[in-house]
């Protein structure tokens, strides 16, 4: 295991012991809730959208390291983006757990890109993408419970 790859399991662990933006936005226009049956990850994303961008955002539930480190440092990399940032995003995000990663998306990922290791673990990768699902339901408004089934 590399020293990177040590790097990034301490971030995840962090995340998911003290994770950042977590708990109710009272004043959030949007929100959704996600599930994973496949691991038992619940979450439910809050986002106060003003115009086009993403104003604040926090998340409240439960679920293993991933899914909550994932989320942590999803809201924290949102906060202040437009909608189409965010979008950007989250296919890069995709990309990266999915193993399908642009050489042109790497600079714009931040700390995201401690997720990449997860690619190697395709169960895993529904864990990561959770909060990203329901951040993505939230702002389409759909306002329903997303399931990665
Ligand atoms: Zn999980």
């Amino acid at each position: 295991m590399t020293d990177l790859q040590d790097l990034y399991q301490e971030l995840i662990l962090d995340h998911g012991r003290r994770p950042r933006n977590f708990g109710k936005l009272e004043d959030a226009n949007k929100t959704a809730e996600g599930y994973n049956p496949l691991c038992g990850d619940k979450i439910r994303v809050y986002v106060k959208v003003g115009g086009d961008v993403v104003e604040d955002i926090k998340f409240e539930g439960a679920g293993c390291a991933i899914s909550t480190a994932s989320a942590s440092i999803m809201t924290g990399a949102l906060k202040g983006k437009t909608r189409a940032e965010s979008e950007q995003l989250f296919k890069a995000f995709h990309d990266l757990v999915t193993g399908h990663q642009q050489k042109s998306e790497t600079q714009d990922l931040g700390k995201l890109a401690v997720f990449s290791g997860v690619s190697e673990f395709p169960t895993r990768v529904k864990c990561a993408t959770l909060s990203w699902h329901t951040l993505r339901a939230a702002l389409s408004g759909e306002g329903e419970v997303v399931s990665t089934e």
